[in-house]
């Protein structure tokens, strides 16, 4: 039979008003289908999503598969797919670097909500899902990600004073930590920063990255302030805990990330709640919810909630992240991959809004 009726032009038709839950988007819009081949009614294609992590990939498949197989003259249709994580314009126009494609920085109103170890799951989780990802200690008050990522090697620096971040767990990590002396405390001035940042980010041989993580110091003062103006941010995480105190702090880190243009792409909810691990009852030691309500108050997406628990602590301090345990019981771990997907989503969702635009501008 002649399959004449079937065009990439007709396929692309079919194919625009499916749907992507995770964008609220169509097809059409999101321009997932590329490589498409038709050879004596056989179709061949390739979809291409814009992050990793997603739970609705299966079900757009099949949504393609079924309306190309339904085309009059189609008696095959091969599908395979493919993530190809979008970048940021703000990260790719960095001379500092070019090759790393967004970058996230994990923030907090106050010191002790988590944030470290937010950041540290984030990225082992975005890792676990195939990216690319390093994962940057700012926070100098209390650097603490080699301790959460039980990494013990220092970064080398070479004869020409490029700095090769150590590896640990697929991720490529510098932290603050290798450059201090033990119990020094250090009082940090803006240009030290300034300097430390920049050296961080350009003399650092990063490479090619997917997401770079950012473990910025708690709070909203000038040093906040300067790393924020340094680093050219894709969007930021504010982690807080459910109490209205910790809220109203959080609010300030999201004022502070609006004066700076950088885009929030939402709130995590730590020590949300406590389950008892002997009876099993829930107690909600901080109160539960409020992270939930202050970003639909704020208009900022509400990234996920991690429980109160002695295993997420304990498994921090032995430089295990809990995002990485294997077991399917592990809620813990279910919590942050979650939050990492979410992540993940807002952003590929940030690329496209910023490629619109820019594609506006120029027409
Ligand atoms: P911050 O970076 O905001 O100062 P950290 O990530 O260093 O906070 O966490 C402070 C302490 O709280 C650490 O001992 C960490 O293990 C613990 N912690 C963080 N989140 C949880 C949680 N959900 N349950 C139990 N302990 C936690």
């Amino acid at each position: 039979m002649p399959n004449s009726s079937v065009t990439e032009d007709v396929i692309f038709k079919a194919v625009a008003p499916l749907h992507d839950p995770r964008y609220g988007k169509d097809l059409g819009q999101l321009k997932y289908l590329q490589d498409v081949c038709i050879q004596n009614g056989n179709v061949d294609l390739t979809i291409v999503f814009p992050a990793p992590g997603s739970e609705t990939e299966k079900e757009v498949i099949s949504q393609v598969r079924k309306v190309i197989g339904a085309l009059p003259g189609v008696k095959e249709v091969n599908i395979s797919s493919r993530i190809d994580i979008s970048s940021s314009s703000s990260a790719s126009t960095s001379p500092l670097i070019p090759e790393v494609k967004n970058v996230i920085a994990v923030a907090s109103g106050k010191g002790g909500v988590g944030k470290s170890t937010v950041a540290a799951n984030l990225a082992t989780a975005m890792h676990a899902f195939g990216a690319k990802v390093g994962l940057m200690d700012a926070d100098v008050y209390g650097p603490s990600i080699p301790k959460l990522m039980g990494a013990t090697k220092p970064p080398e620096v070479t004869k020409d004073h490029k700095i090769i971040p150590p590896v640990m767990r697929g991720i490529k990590l510098i932290s603050m930590a290798y450059f201090l002396p033990k119990d020094d405390a250090v009082i940090w001035r803006g240009p030290m920063l300034h300097k430390m940042i920049q050296d961080f980010l350009g003399v650092a041989e990063w490479g090619a990255l997917d997401y770079l993580v950012i473990d910025l110091p708690p709070g909203t003062g000038d040093i906040q302030l300067s790393l924020c103006q340094t680093v050219p941010l894709t969007g930021a995480v504010v982690v807080s805990t459910p109490q209205d105190l910790a809220l109203e702090v959080a609010s300030k880190a999201i004022a502070m990330f609006r004066k700076l243009k950088t885009p929030v792409l939402g709130i995590v909810e730590n020590m949300s709640h406590f389950t008892c691990p002997h009876c099993g009852q829930r107690d909600d030691i901080f109160g539960h919810g409020g992270a939930i309500q202050a970003s639909s108050q704020l208009g900022y997406p509400f990234l996920g909630e991690i429980p109160l628990s002695s295993v997420i602590r304990e498994r921090s301090d032995r430089g295990e992240p809990v995002s990485l345990d294997k077991s399917s019981e592990s809620e813990y771990a279910r919590a942050f991959q979650e939050i990492a997907s979410n992540v993940a989503g807002e952003i590929a969702q940030a690329n496209m809004k910023a490629a619109s635009n820019i594609s506006i501008e120029i027409e």
